[in-house]
């Protein structure tokens, strides 16, 4: 079977049509980054706008490179309902609602986390068995999962402050980079100018026992940028070294932290799960997906899975592919736009008292 996957949660008009065995049949995406350049950020009126200039297109477009004439030709529609901007995941709602109802096809509610870490299961030949540890690393959020399957997701660790892609676009900013769809991109390519040890870092929580993620307040990490880049003269902070040099010593002490982080969960884990998977937008930087650690320490195997850098930030096919795993389990919504949900944490944390299942 076919389905048509739409996203609007923030800034990208993604569409895709993608077939239950995982080929991506047809593919559209609008970015909106130059639209919120001007602004250093996302704003919420702006980006449903340019949603609704956006959508109408981008579907016609997703369904002609799969060779299709109309909607009427797949056989699901389904959508990002949440989380995200409010008024942005009601334009592809609204929208995928319309098109499932008048074409009688059915319908899927995507959770737009869920859709992140299960690209891994599209992007990789045969699909990483549940259950696995996930790293989800994106704008709005860093988590140590364990997903144990469609809708079962367990999270071992929050960051307690920032999120790892919010922390990119916040030093970037402060580098007076181009942050517009994410400062990331930016950052890490100034970063690979740089010396990771030109300017001193806390990695953050280095001592703490915890599976949590720190990128601000925790031991200073975001202050401690602030600082180096305020103290520095007017002369060193135009100069290409100095400034690589933060950018390559922030993006070294934030993987660090992470580094951390997944050698304690890996090497507390039993032998299963043996495959750690990475996912959400920073999941696309060379340098995450270079250092994440392979073989555990003990020799047992520890397969990492990561979707091509393309997949990993927002699109259209996460969507479709997230529909097409809960279809194959007989789970449909009814289409309703009251299935927006701007707040909708993935899974459930631990329970007070409760060990993680490690
Ligand atoms: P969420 O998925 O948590 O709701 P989002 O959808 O806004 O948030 P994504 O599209 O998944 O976030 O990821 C965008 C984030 O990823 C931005 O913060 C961006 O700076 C960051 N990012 C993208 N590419 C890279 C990269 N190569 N290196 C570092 N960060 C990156
Ligand atoms: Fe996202």
């Amino acid at each position: 079977f076919t389905v048509l996957g739409i996203e609007t949660s923030c800034d990208d008009t993604g569409v895709a049509v993608v077939r239950s065995d995982g080929e991506i049949l047809g593919e559209a995406i609008a970015s909106q980054a130059e639209l919120h350049e001007a602004w250093g950020g996302v704003v919420p009126g702006i980006a449903r706008d340019a949603h609704r200039d956006a959508l109408g297109g981008a579907v016609e477009l997703a369904l002609r490179r799969a060779g299709l004439s109309s909607a009427a030709e797949v056989d699901a529609v389904a959508v990002t309902v949440g989380p995200g901007l409010e008024i942005c995941l009601r334009v592809g709602c609204e929208e995928a609602v319309r098109l499932a109802t008048a074409h009688g096809k059915a319908f899927v509610a995507v959770h737009h986390l869920e859709a992140h870490v299960l690209m891994a299961r599209l992007a990789c030949h045969p699909p990483p068995p549940f259950p696995f540890l996930t790293l989800l690393t994106s704008g709005g959020h860093c988590q140590l999962l364990l997903t144990r399957g469609i809708g079962d997701h367990q999270v071992i660790g929050s960051t307690l402050d920032d999120a790892l892609g919010e922390a990119y676009d916040k030093v970037a900013r402060l580098l007076e980079l181009p942050v517009g769809g994410g400062g990331g991109p930016a950052l890490e390519s100034l970063a690979r100018e740089g010396d990771p040890s030109a300017t001193p870092l806390p990695v953050p929580m280095r001592n703490k026992p915890s599976f949590d993620f720190s990128l601000a307040y925790h031991r200073r990490l975001k202050t401690a940028v602030r600082l180096a880049v305020e103290r520095a003269s007017e002369e060193e902070r135009a100069s290409p070294a100095f400034r690589a040099g933060v950018a390559a010593s922030f993006q070294n002490a934030a993987l660090r932290h992470l580094e951390m982080r997944l050698t304690r969960a890996r090497d507390s884990l039993g032998c299963a799960p043996d495959t750690l998977v990475l996912s959400g937008g920073v999941a696309a930087n060379a340098e995450l997906r270079r250092r994440t650690p392979s073989p555990r320490d003990d020799g047992a195997p520890w397969r990492m899975v990561v979707p091509p850098p393309r997949l990993c930030t927002d699109n259209g096919v996460m969507v479709a592919w997230a529909a097409a795993e809960r279809l194959k389990l007989g789970l449909t919504d009814a289409p309703d736009v009251e299935h927006v949900r701007a707040r909708w944490p993935l899974g459930r944390p631990l329970q007070g008292g409760e060990e993680a299942p490690l």
